[in-house]
């Protein structure tokens, strides 16, 4: 009877977990804004379970949605009768996560030289490789906890700093908890950071002016859930009054075009914009310390996937008066990212380069006048979507950092 009960609990432990069985990601690729229109009313239907991994955004430009296994058949009908282009560009979404699943290296590392770069870890065991980044370099490292999530999870930042009172750069990854690649790049550059300084003397000189301040989990609650419920969640895990859905997406949540185009006002959906500007503590707390900070003079936001270097804005078409700079600065970043691997990516301003978005990170922060303020997007370009595979951690964070160095060596020598 014991071992029945052991055996009843693993089951229910490993089915806790949400399937994506026979799911898949289409990709469609609207020929007109006629066809646009159709496949945004999709969104609409609350039945068929969809979720918009890209866009809808304008024609031409292709769309990625996750089809539960019993919407299948209606969606490549809906497309079909209408004529809509598209493809199957994830077979089966379980399978791809099955073998992350299976790649994942469990084991806390006591060190970070022995930590193992190469695989995603749990929200635990990223605390633990903070911890010891921080006991490993006093006096340079440090851990500033910011605030706490809806949940009351920590939010730490980990601060690079050589002196007092310094200007800053900012840099946060996995503000949406799906994309796994960000976080675990993240631990990548933490690392780099220490081994580089000291040695690299661009990155010495960086840290003889600026401190790095580098958010790895910035919505930790999200995080956590894709480890143990559902690994597809991009939102936070706070409640919403007067509907069953949880969360809003915390780059829909700023106060800048709060509420405007491309976000959405339905709890139900991905891009749920929030009660109101700043409404989850996990935004409130970066908002309340770049105030209070008062000198940060680059601001990073680590997305995946779709490899693009973005820069203000995306809630309007309006040119940002420093366009010119920013786009320059871009194009010299995305071409040191390209050298190492020859991956491609895309820059340009968040509105006409992926989508109108309104209520984001960066352009708050721009406005607030911290003229350097971009958004990446890792790989890839779809072929995994959210679920790049572990061997493609380290070469996205290497790539990144070439990207990264040119901004934050930009935002030195300008500011
Ligand atoms: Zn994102």
């Amino acid at each position: 009877m014991k071992g029945v009960l052991a055996l009843l609990a693993l089951v229910a432990a490993v089915t806790s977990m949400e399937d994506f069985s026979g799911q898949q990601v289409l990709r469609i690729l609207p020929a007109n804004e006629e066809q646009v229109t159709l496949v945004h009313d999709l969104e609409s239907y609350e039945d068929l379970k969809l979720d918009f991994w890209q866009g809808p955004s304008r024609p031409e430009r292709f769309i990625d949605i996750r089809v539960p296994f019993f919407s299948l058949q209606d969606v490549k009908v809906y497309l079909e009768s209408n004529n809509i282009q598209y493809s199957i560009m994830i077979e089966d979404l379980q399978t791809l996560l099955d073998e992350e699943k299976r790649d994942m290296k469990i084991g806390r590392a006591h060190s970070t030289d022995t930590f193992n770069y190469g695989t995603y870890h749990t929200f635990d065991e990223i605390n633990t490789f903070i911890n010891n980044l921080v006991a490993e370099n006093p006096g340079f490292v440090s851990k500033v906890q910011i605030g706490s999530s809806y949940q009351g999870r920590p939010l730490n930042v980990l601060k690079f700093s050589t002196g007092a009172n310094r200007p800053a750069f900012w840099i946060d990854t996995g503000i949406h908890s799906r994309e796994w690649v960000s976080q675990a790049s993240g631990l990548w550059f933490a690392k780099k950071i220490v081994k580089d300084f000291g040695s690299d003397p661009s990155l010495t000189a960086t840290l003889n002016k600026l401190d790095i301040f580098l958010e790895i989990v910035t919505n930790p609650d999200g995080y956590v859930y894709t480890h143990t419920s559902n690994r597809m969640w991009r939102k936070t895990r706070s409640p919403n009054t007067g509907s069953t859905c949880i969360g809003a997406d915390p780059n829909r949540n700023w106060d800048a075009g709060f509420g405007g185009g491309g976000s959405s006002s339905n709890p139900c959906t991905e891009t749920y914009r929030g009660r109101a500007a700043h409404s989850e503590p996990e935004v409130k707390a970066i908002v309340d310390f770049v105030k209070s900070h008062g000198k940060i003079k680059g601001f990073v936001s680590i997305h995946s996937y779709s490899q693009m270097l973005l820069y203000p804005y995306g809630y309007t078409t309006v040119r940002t008066p420093d366009n010119a700079e920013l786009d320059n600065v871009a194009r010299t970043a995305v071409n040191a990212l390209a050298s190492l691997y020859g991956t491609k990516y895309t820059y340009g301003s968040i509105i006409t380069t992926i989508y109108q978005a309104s209520g984001g990170s960066i352009d708050w922060t721009y406005n607030q006048g911290i003229k350097y303020s971009y958004t990446f997007e890792l790989r890839d370009t779809g072929r995994y979507g959210f679920a790049l595979p572990a061997n493609q951690i380290i070469p996205t964070a290497e790539e990144t950092w070439l990207a990264l160095t040119k901004l934050i060596e930009h935002t030195r020598d300008n500011s």
